[in-house]
């Protein structure tokens, strides 16, 4: 069993109780505009340029057998359309700036990376979160990885946009002991236009894993200008009742860490200048959610 991984992350703590391991999948169906993973949104492998790591040498566009880097005065033209992510340039660059993200691995070689943290998950109550891009889209490797942990006494944690097949729901439910469900928007038809992803299926799927009873917490990512007015914290707050009355909420401020990972793989970042949540915003979408009777924090 083999699936794209972009990233495995020891000693995570935001993405679920205790100490964890976060196995980061690449793929994604939805194009959120605030993603601060933007490498997850590719199913292929792709090659990331970081520019203040740079020495102009030039020995990675010699080094490419498809002629797609370019040397500049300011560094380094890259055309992606001629690249096929064979990562030449990566081994000739001798300062680090040229990575590869995204590769194949199998639950083997994942397995050897989390049980490395046996014991703190042990003395932390951690476990292992499998997060994205979105774990639907690779539901038989997330299923497998999660089996393994469940053999091995590993919490698991399945984390989210709720945008996939219920037959691949159900496979990584099986051996799901948390679920971390992305609610990003009230309305359907901002929530296509939006995210490109239809809301029906999040919402059929987000009241199926209530249902089952599976333990839940709703994350918000909370975006000024796009769902963080106070009729949109209120529709949210009421469409979170409606579908999961029992989940924990935990609300997501915005922030622009990823904002540098967009120049890096070549994409552009469309959110540009937005500003952050102001303090009585967060504190108006946590009421909102408390008055529709959820235990709801604020994620620092
Ligand atoms: S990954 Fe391969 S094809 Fe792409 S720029 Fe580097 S050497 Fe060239
Ligand atoms: S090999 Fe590395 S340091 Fe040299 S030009 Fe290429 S990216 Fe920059």
């Amino acid at each position: 069993m083999e699936g794209t991984v972009f990233n495995i992350q020891r000693y995570s703590i935001d993405d679920g109780p205790g100490i964890r391991t976060t196995v980061f999948l690449k793929g994604c169906p939805l194009r959120c505009p605030w993603c601060s993973n933007p490498e997850s949104q590719s199913f292929a492998p792709q090659l990331s340029y970081r520019y203040t790591s740079c020495l102009k040498c030039g020995a990675c566009a010699a080094a490419c057998p498809n002629g797609a880097i370019e040397l500049l005065s300011d560094g380094l033209s890259i055309d992606r359309e001629k690249c096929s992510a064979c990562g030449t340039c990566v081994k000739a660059c001798v300062n680090g700036a040229l990575e590869l993200k995204g590769s194949v691995m199998t639950v083997e070689q994942v397995w050897k990376v989390i049980r490395r943290d046996l014991v703190y998950y042990e003395t932390s109550g951690g476990g292992v979160t499998c997060s994205g891009g979105e774990i639907l889209s690779q539901p038989d490797f997330v299923a497998a990885i999660f089996e393994k942990c469940r053999g091995e006494g590993v919490h698991t944690c399945a984390d989210t946009s709720g945008f996939g097949s219920r037959e691949a729901l159900d496979k990584i439910l099986k051996y799901t002991d948390l679920v971390y469900f992305d609610l990003k928007h009230p309305d359907p038809k901002r929530h296509a236009e939006l995210l490109g992803a239809d809301a029906t299926t999040v919402r059929s799927n987000l009241r199926y894993i209530s249902e089952k009873g599976v333990a839940l917490t709703l994350r918000v990512p909370l975006i000024p200008e796009y769902n963080n007015s106070a009729e949109d914290v209120d529709a949210l707050a009421r469409l979170a009742r409606e579908l999961a009355p029992g989940a924990a909420v935990s609300i997501l401020p915005y922030h622009r860490y990823g904002e540098s990972k967009y120049a890096a793989v070549g994409m552009k970042y469309a959110l540009g200048a937005l500003r952050e949540n102001t303090e009585a915003e967060l504190e108006r979408a946590a009421a909102a959610f408390e008055r529709c009777g959820f235990n709801c924090e604020v994620s620092r």
